[in-house]
C-alpha cells in the first residue's frame, strides 16, 4: 500500500512549505521510494491561469498544459515527480466538479454539502494520483495556514484520509515558526497554538519542521514535544542557510527527518544515496566568478514572477563554475531616448551586463524598451536569450531595425501594422475568441543543422512546454531569412516557427517554448547552460 503524507503550514505564511515538503520528496527519492506531489490550493480560481504574475508570481505550466501553481515549480525542480494537471488541486476546481456532478443529477436529489461531498471529491482528486502499482509515497502539500477558513476542506479531507489510511500509511507533516524576539531568546508558544489550531480539526501532526534561525536545542525541542504530543526525536528545524534552499534536503537527511518519517510509516529504511545533492553543493562552493546576466521584463518587482528563469539561471551557473547575478531592468526604463548603455553597457550601475535574457510577458507595456535591449545585444554582440515574447522581440527588432519596418510589430501590440512579423494563425483569427486559443503544454520541436540550440541540446528533436498565442508570421519568412536571420528550430510538419537565431553573433537565440520549467539543480537545462557559459566567456574575452 502506498503511503501519504500530509504536509500543513502554520503560524503565517511565507515560510518554505512548498521548499521543505519538496525536500522530503528529494530525500525519499534518494532512498529509492518512487515519489508523487500534489498541491492543494484553497483560492476558489479553477488554475492559476488567470492571476497576475505581479500578485501570485508565474504560472508553472505542465507536460499537458495545466496553468499550476507556481509551487509545482519547485516539486520538478526537487524530484522526479510527473506532474500533471493531477497534481494541483484548487478549490476552484473541485467546486466546479461537484456543481457539474449536481447538474447532472449524479447526486439523486442528496443536499449537496461540503462534507461529504466536497470533502469526497478533494479525496478522489488525492487518491487518485497515488493509484499507479509503481507509487511509494504521495507527498500533499495544503497551501495557506491553519485556521484560514479557506482551507477548512482540504484539512477536513486530510483528517478523513489519515484516519481511513491509517497511522502506519498516513502521516502529518507540520511546519511552524520559532521566532526570535529581543535579546535573541527563541518562541515556541505560536508553535504550541498553531499545533492545538491543527488538532481541532481533528489532526495530530507526526512530525513537526520548526523554521527558525539556527538549529533548535535539545531543550527546546523537549519542551516543543511536551506541549504538542510529537516525539522529540520528530521535532526538526528548517533553519535559515546562507547558500542556497537546494542544501534543505542535505539539512532534513543531517538531522535525519526521512528515517523518522519512514519509521512512522512502517517502511524499511533503505540506503540513501545523496551523491547527486551533494556534488550539486560542491559546484556550489566551487564557483570563483561570476557573471551579470541582464533580465529585461515587465514584471521585474516580484521575484517569483520569473521564478522558474531565475532559478535555471542559477542552475546553469552551477555547471559552468558561475555564480549568476541578476540585474533586474524594467524595460519600460529603456524606453524614449535613454540610452540602453546606461542600463546594460559600460555606463550601467555595477557595469556592463554580460548576457541579456528577455523572459516572456503579455501585454503592450514595455515592449519598445524590450526590442531597444534586443538590439543593443545583437549590436554589441552581447549573448542574448529570448524566451517565449523574447524570441517574438527578436523578430521585431529584426523587422524595425534590419529590414528598417519601422512599425514592423506583433499584433498583440499593434493590430493596424502593415509588418505584424508576429500574428495569430489564421484559425485563431476565424475563433475570434480569445479563450482556449492558447498554446498550451508540450509539443515537439526539430532543429535544423548548425544552430545553436541543436548544438545546446546534442538533439534534433525535443520536446518542450508552450505557453502563447501569437506566433511568427509566415509571410515574413522569405524576407527575415533573406536578411540572415536564421530560422533555428520548427514544428515536426515545418508549420511553425520554434526558434530563430542571429548570424555572427556569439549566442543569440530565441525560443517559442519555456525551457525554464525543466532545469533542475541537479541537472542544467542545455539552452540556459550554453547562454550563460558564452555570457562568461563573453566576459573573459572583454577584460
Ligand atoms: N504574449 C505573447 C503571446 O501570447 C508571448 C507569451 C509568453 O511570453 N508566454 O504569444
Amino acid at each position: 500500500m502506498n503511503k501519504y503524507i500530509f504536509v500543513t503550514g502554520g503560524v503565517c505564511s511565507s515560510l518554505g512549505k512548498g521548499v521543505a515538503a519538496s525536500s522530503l520528496g528529494a530525500l525519499l527519492e534518494c532512498r529509492g521510494l518512487s515519489v508523487r506531489m500534489v498541491k492543494c490550493d484553497p483560492y476558489i480560481n479553477v488554475d492559476a491561469g488567470t492571476m497576475s504574475p505581479y500578485q501570485h508570481g508565474e504560472v508553472y505550466v505542465t507536460d499537458d498544459g495545466a496553468e499550476t501553481d507556481l509551487d509545482l515549480g519547485n516539486y520538478a525542480r526537487f524530484t522526479r515527480s510527473p506532474l500533471s494537471r493531477a497534481n494541483s488541486i484548487t478549490t476552484g476546481q473541485v467546486y466546479d466538479a461537484v456543481i457539474r456532478k449536481e447538474r447532472e443529477g449524479r447526486y439523486l436529489g442528496r443536499t449537496v454539502q461540503v462534507i461529504p461531498h466536497i470533502t469526497d471529491e478533494i479525496k478522489g482528486r488525492i487518491l487518485a494520483v497515488g493509484k499507479d502499482a509503481d507509487v511509494d509515497v504521495v507527498i500533499v502539500e495544503v497551501g495557506g495556514t491553519v485556521g484560514d477558513i479557506e482551507s477548512i476542506p482540504f484539512l477536513e479531507a486530510a483528517r478523513q484520509l489519515i484516519h481511513e489510511l491509517g497511522p502506519q500509511n498516513a502521516l502529518s507533516v507540520h511546519l511552524t515558526l520559532i521566532p526570535e524576539v529581543a535579546g535573541g531568546e527563541l518562541k515556541t508558544k505560536p508553535t504550541q497554538h498553531s499545533v492545538k489550531a491543527m488538532q481541532e480539526q481533528g489532526i495530530q501532526p507526526g512530525v513537526l519542521i520548526c523554521r527558525a534561525p539556527a538549529l533548535l536545542d535539545e531543550s527546546t525541542r523537549r519542551k516543543i514535544a511536551l506541549f504538542t504530543n510529537v516525539d522529540p526525536d520528530a521535532v526538526f528545524t528548517s533553519y535559515n542557510v546562507d547558500t542556497t534552499i537546494y542544501e534543505i534536503p542535505l539539512v532534513f537527511f543531517d538531522q535525519k527527518v526521512d528515517q523518522v518519517v519512514l519509521r512512522k510509516l512502517g517502511v524499511e529504511s533503505r540506503h540513501a544515496d545523496l551523491s547527486a545533492w551533494k556534488s550539486m553543493m560542491e559546484k556550489f562552493r566551487a564557483r570563483k566568478s561570476s557573471v551579470r546576466i541582464g533580465i529585461v521584463g515587465k514584471y521585474m518587482e516580484l521575484h517569483d514572477s520569473y521564478k522558474s528563469v531565475y532559478e535555471a539561471l542559477f542552475h546553469a551557473g552551477l555547471e559552468c563554475g558561475v555564480g549568476v547575478e541578476l540585474v533586474k531592468v524594467d524595460s519600460s526604463k529603456l524606453e524614449g531616448d535613454v540610452d540602453p548603455d546606461t542600463l546594460l553597457g559600460a555606463e550601467a550601475p555595477g557595469g556592463a551586463v554580460d548576457g541579456v535574457l528577455v523572459p516572456g510577458g503579455f501585454g503592450q507595456r514595455g515592449i519598445d524598451g524590450m526590442v531597444r535591449a534586443a538590439r543593443w545585444a545583437r549590436e554589441s554582440k552581447v549573448p542574448y536569450f529570448g524566451i517565449c515574447l523574447g524570441m517574438q522581440i527578436m523578430v521585431i527588432d529584426w523587422g524595425r531595425n534590419v529590414l528598417g519596418w519601422q512599425d514592423a510589430d506583433s499584433t498583440e501590440f499593434n493590430p493596424d501594422t502593415k509588418h505584424p512579423v508576429v500574428s495569430l494563425l489564421e484559425e485563431q483569427i476565424d475563433v475570434k475568441n480569445y479563450g482556449g486559443t492558447m498554446r498550451l503544454g508540450k509539443s515537439e520541436t526539430d532543429f535544423e543543422p548548425k544552430t545553436k540550440p541543436l548544438a545546446a541540446y546534442g538533439e534534433k528533436t525535443i520536446w518542450e512546454r508552450h505557453r502563447h498565442r501569437y506566433e511568427f508570421a509566415n509571410v515574413f519568412r522569405k524576407e527575415m531569412t533573406d536578411a540572415g536571420l536564421k530560422l533555428a528550430g520548427f514544428t515536426p510538419d515545418g508549420s511553425l516557427v520554434e526558434s530563430v537565431e542571429w548570424p555572427d553573433h556569439p549566442w543569440g537565440v530565441g525560443v517559442q517554448f519555456h525551457p525554464e520549467f525543466k532545469s533542475k539543480p541537479t541537472s542544467a537545462h542545455p539552452l540556459f547552460r550554453e547562454f550563460v557559459a558564452s555570457s562568461r566567456d563573453h566576459k573573459a574575452g572583454r577584460s
